[in-house]
């Protein structure tokens, strides 16, 4: 058996709690640690539900934990889109074959769920309120502020994975080794988060299993359904010009730009207003680096090495596979960690470089192309 190393997990976002439960399946011992409180005793981003799509690269690895099934059980299938005209009227287009779908799955549910599971196991501590400030690669030495005493702590690392995300403190310090590639690029484009509540009745207002999508040319709105009959809704909206999230000011402003270009949703979003000055509007950043390690000491996961823009629903996704595919190859490496960390940044890099490549694509096709009569006649065809 492979030497039981003590790991530390920088970030208990989504893929730093799942890769948790693998490495203590292989009988590590792992500690966590993460910038913010507990989300599962305080409120976190307002209280806003967010959901994602869940695909099979996702639920593969999920698999691997036995928790598959759990997921799926509080998950939507979305089986196509719904495109909605600026008249109202819709046109729908399967996603695959018969059976197949994608899934909406609530973030924080998610997020929650491998958390619950992780926590009791004695191989795996979660220390909340941790802000990794500082790392020294070579020394594997971290600096970390504790929230709570508002102190400095230091920490010795054996083992280090950097989860924690696109702006990924343990990736800050790899910038500042020698010859280390790294760009990140942002879109013009922002996007922020509106709701459209139950309908009176409690059920969804829209056809619960599909993902909907405005597209408007420059921009889009989407909407993917929520379990209690909600759904989210993203606005995807440039950050200037004429129309954009500089140009509308007011209560009138707004309302008479959703009149306009997202007529049928309007009856169904009665906080329209509120929501729109309230929720922040988010950047949409593409984040590629090499190489994703630091001798046998540091390796990056999950969107620290590849963040990507959201248009593919592929970075969850592509951050658990990411775990799916280092759990193999832990079994052909046996305790060479080294190696190990080169071999599959240089077998994943270019599925990451891929797909953001195609996520940014994706947004064309979505707020462009799908409402275009000669695309929908070229995908009907395909589905044959
Ligand atoms: P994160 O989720 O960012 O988690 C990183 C964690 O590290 C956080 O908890 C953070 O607090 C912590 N952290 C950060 N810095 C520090 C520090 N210095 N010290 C300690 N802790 C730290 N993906 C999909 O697959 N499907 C979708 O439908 C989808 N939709 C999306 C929609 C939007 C609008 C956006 C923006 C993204 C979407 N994504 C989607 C992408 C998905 O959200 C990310 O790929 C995923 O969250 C990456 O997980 P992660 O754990 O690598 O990073």
């Amino acid at each position: 058996m492979t030497m039981r190393k003590n790991i530390t997990i920088m970030g208990a976002g989504l893929v730093g709690s799942l890769l948790s439960l693998y490495l203590a399946k292989r009988g590590h011992k792992v500690d966590i640690y993460e910038r913010r409180p507990d989300m599962r005793k305080t409120v976190l981003d307002g209280g806003r539900s967010i959901n994602l799509a869940l695909s099979d690269r996702g639920f593969k690895a999920l698999r691997g934990i036995g928790i598959e099934e759990a997921v799926r059980k509080v998950a939507i299938p979305m089986h196509g889109r719904m495109m909605h005209d600026e008249q109202g009227s819709l046109t729908y287009q399967p996603y695959g074959k018969e059976g197949q779908s994608i899934y909406s799955v609530s973030r924080a549910g998610l997020n929650a769920a491998l958390m619950d599971l992780s926590e009791p196991n004695p191989d795996i501590t979660y220390h909340f309120n941790r802000q990794l400030l500082d790392l020294d690669l070579r020394q594997s030495k971290a600096t970390l502020r504790n929230h709570e005493t508002g102190k400095l702590e230091e920490l010795q690392t054996e083992l280090l994975f950097g989860a924690d995300g696109a702006f990924s403190m343990v990736r800050n310090a790899m910038q500042k080794t020698e010859r280390y590639n790294y760009s990140q690029s942002y879109l013009e484009y922002g996007y922020k988060e509106l709701t459209i509540p139950a309908a009176a009745d409690g059920g969804w207002a829209l056809e619960k299993n599909a993902l909907h999508i405005w597209p408007r040319g420059k921009y889009m709105m989407i909407a993917l359904p929520n379990l209690d009959g909600s759904f989210t809704c993203t606005l995807f909206f440039p950050y200037e010009g004429e129309l954009s999230f500089e140009s509308i000011k007011t209560d009138d402003d707004l309302l008479q730009f959703f009149l306009q270009t997202f007529p049928d949703a309007v009856p169904l979003m009665p906080d329209l207003a509120e929501d729109y000055f309230s929720n922040p509007i988010g950047s949409l950043v593409t984040v590629k680096c090499f190489p994703w390690s630091y001798e046998d000491k540091a390796l990056l996961i999950g969107d620290a090495c590849h963040a990507v823009v959201p248009f593919y629903g592929q970075g969850m996704n592509a951050g658990f596979e990411d775990i799916f595919v280092l759990n193999q190859m832990l079994d052909d490496f046996d305790g060479d960690w080294e190696n190990l960390f080169k071999a599959f940044e240089r077998s994943r890099k270019p599925d990451a470089d891929a797909i953001a490549d195609l996520a940014v694509m994706n947004f064309i096709e979505m707020r462009d192309k799908v409402a275009d009569p000669r695309f929908l006649l070229r995908k009907r065809i395909e589905s044959r």
